[in-house]
């Protein structure tokens, strides 16, 4: 049975005190809750990793970065590696979420180098893919998300220790979320693309999230579906009282 992930994408948000307290009541929740098949994950700066890694020292919680340099350690000033996360005891890591790609220029060629220097050193990547609301609005959302997954997935080891989020560029931060036949129908084809390229077996363990705009009041009907496992959410997961509200969802499905 597929776990049911929580992951809370912090972007470049909140203070060092406002994470302190938010990992401190969430310690306190999932000491006191029993977790069943829900992961709570957590991707903060990387200034309030050590915070999380402290926190999931005590509880279920799990943390991961928002991105890594495809390079090893070195002179690359104001980069991260993955030897670096490893050493922090960061056990996920996204990597090509739709910000970087618009904003920092990444390719889906450097994601693929980004996600085999993770594997290298056993952090489990959460590879991002999604369409523009023009590639939808033409038609070509599938063609765009299978791209995506062919180039940035080249020669890398799939198992269920990678885990894919489709997020539609569309449906973040804008309030904007695909309806949950929109969400199911792409991820249903994840899912059958990576039956046929990697075998049912991998296709039938590999997590696949959604993202973009998810929030407690649409998130139990985006679980309801079979082939969503789960949320990658970025506004929603900025505070305490919505984030434990979206883990109890997960906790009940
Ligand atoms: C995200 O950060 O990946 C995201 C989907 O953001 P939001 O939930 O705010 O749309």
């Amino acid at each position: 049975m597929r776990k049911i992930y929580i992951a809370g994408n912090w972007k470049m948000n909140l203070t060092f005190q406002a994470a302190d307290d938010f990992f401190f009541q969430l310690a306190e929740y999932l000491q006191d809750t029993d977790a069943g098949n829900t992961q709570a994950l957590i991707c903060p700066p990387y200034t309030y990793m050590e915070l999380g890694t402290d926190t999931a020292d005590k509880s279920s919680l799990a943390i991961g970065a928002q991105n890594v340099s495809q390079h090893d350690n070195g002179a690359y000033s104001g980069e991260i590696s993955a030897d670096i996360l490893s050493s922090m005891d960061v056990e996920y890591c996204l990597v090509g979420h739709s910000e970087r790609r618009q904003f920092f220029l990444e390719s889906n060629t450097l994601l693929n180098h980004k996600i085999q220097k993770l594997r290298e050193f056993f952090i489990k990547p959460i590879l991002c893919v999604g369409e523009s609301l023009s590639e939808r609005e033409a038609g070509k959302a599938f063609e765009i998300v299978q791209s995506q997954l062919d180039k940035c997935l080249e020669n890398v080891k799939i198992d269920n220790d990678l885990l894919l989020a489709y997020e539609p560029v569309w449906a973040i931060g804008t309030g904007k979320t695909a309806s949950p036949q929109q969400a199911q129908e792409v991820h249903n084809m994840i899912r059958t693309w990576i039956a046929d390229k990697y075998g049912k077996q991998i296709a039938i363990e590999l997590p696949i999230l959604y993202g973009g705009s998810v929030k407690p009041a649409n998130l139990a009907e985006l679980l309801a579906q079979p082939d969503i496992d789960g949320g990658l959410i970025g506004g929603a997961a900025l505070n305490i009282e919505s984030y434990i509200e979206m883990l109890k969802i997960a906790q009940k499905i």
